[in-house]
């Protein structure tokens, strides 16, 4: 059993009504305590289509230059991402049938983002050295959270409303820190991780070495509460997801030290648990719900970025059309761009790349007269300009 808060109006009222940052200190710990979770009944509003695409930024703010993680090591944790909120964990494998009928499935793929603030290409990944000792939590005298501003000695985050951003610095005592869904597109919504915890490195912590610390931040980010509710070490109250056994308090080590209520099950694989890292399975199919209404409703910008692609298109001119001798192809972006140049009847006569900010001069005098497509095609393979050139003799 469970914690139910009723209806969705209320659960909503509640979200506001709630402080939203809490930061509690102590080993393992992550800084997200006491948010209020609901139960949600209506899953025909919650139910995605299609996959659900969000992008995400990375900060990486390294005291230690082993900490400034290669591309390699960022990608890793966002499979390990994808597989914990898609019910592709590997240790779904080892839950009993009373927890695995319940994994959900989120149906996400969290991807890097494509584009800055600005339209320009971008890596997804910004990369910054400082000298502050346990930035992550670095306070400066006015109670500023230094990570969060360029001008303190942190990096600012990017489009927050449509990016999740991710800052990894370290913390001298905290795994993980999440702001919550209230806090949608202010200056300080993300998430931190101790780059102890993040990703699966040599330079991990033993216990928390397979990259799921980002999975219990993100279901924070998405507004779930501790599996065990904002009070531990009771069983009264619990996090408002109905399929969630109710929980006595953090469990940190698995098949053993595991408080129960009553004799119930207690869920130590769930990811919003302390657990250490190999013995994490799931979400459940209600924390999923929860968080995708959430989604909804709190960080709908997440799933609506497409600006930058229009943006791309319009910046391409193509002329003159109809042409002689050639064409010119101008990129008032950074973007690189393939091109293809294909007959009316569909086959291929010349292909290849487009450097940012060129001209560039397409020979056509070789070229019979009549009608040609030229596909224009970005990197990513997701924006494609298609156009109809006609050549005259
Ligand atoms: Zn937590």
């Amino acid at each position: 059993m469970a914690y139910s808060t009723g209806s969705y109006k209320f659960y909503l009222t509640i979200i506001l009504l709630v402080a939203f940052e809490f930061f509690a200190f102590g080993q393992n710990k992550c800084g997200f305590e006491g948010f209020q979770m609901t139960n949600t009944s209506d899953r025909q509003i919650l139910e995605a289509r299609t996959k659900l695409r969000i992008p995400l930024v990375f900060h990486i703010v390294y005291r230690d230059k082993k900490f400034n993680f290669p591309k390699s090591v960022i990608l890793e944790q966002i499979q390990t991402l994808n597989d914990d909120f898609n019910g592709k964990n590997a240790q779904v494998s080892t839950l009993s049938p009373e927890f695995s009928a319940l994994v959900g499935d989120f149906n996400v793929e969290f991807y890097l983002a494509e584009w800055d603030s600005s339209c320009i290409a971008f890596s997804g990944i910004q990369r910054m050295k400082t000298h502050i000792l346990d930035l992550g939590t670095y306070k400066n005298n006015a109670g500023k959270r230094a990570i969060f501003y360029s001008n303190e000695g942190g990096t600012d985050a990017i489009i927050p409303s449509k990016y999740i951003n991710i800052w990894v610095a370290e913390m001298e005592s905290l795994r993980g820190i999440s702001s919550s869904p209230s806090m949608a597109n202010s200056l300080e919504d993300g998430i931190i991780i101790d780059p102890r915890f993040f990703g699966n490195h040599s330079l991990n912590d033993q216990l928390y070495e397979w990259g799921h610390t980002l999975s219990h931040e993100m279901g924070h980010y998405f507004g779930l509460n501790h599996i065990w509710g904002s009070l531990a070490n009771e069983c009264v109250e619990d996090d408002g997801i109905d399929d969630t056994p109710i929980s006595y308090g953090p469990n940190f080590f698995c098949r053993n030290r595991v408080e129960t209520c009553d004799g119930i099950n207690p869920m130590w694989q769930n990811f919003m648990d302390y657990t250490q890292d190999d013995c994490l399975a799931l979400f459940t199919a209600g924390q999923v719900d929860a968080m995708k209404l959430n989604l909804n409703t709190f960080r709908v910008g997440l799933l609506t970025w497409n600006d930058c692609s229009d943006l791309t298109l319009t910046r391409v001119k193509i002329f003159p059309n109809p042409c002689r001798d050639y064409i010119v192809i101008t990129l008032n972006t950074r973007a690189r761009l393939a091109y293809s140049l294909y007959s009316i009847q569909g086959q291929i006569i010349v292909n290849g790349s487009l450097d940012e900010g060129e001209n560039y001069i397409l020979n056509m005098n070789h070229l019979s007269a009549g009608s040609y497509i030229l596909e224009l095609v970005d990197p990513q393979g997701h924006l494609t300009k298609i156009t109809q050139l006609v050549v005259k003799i």
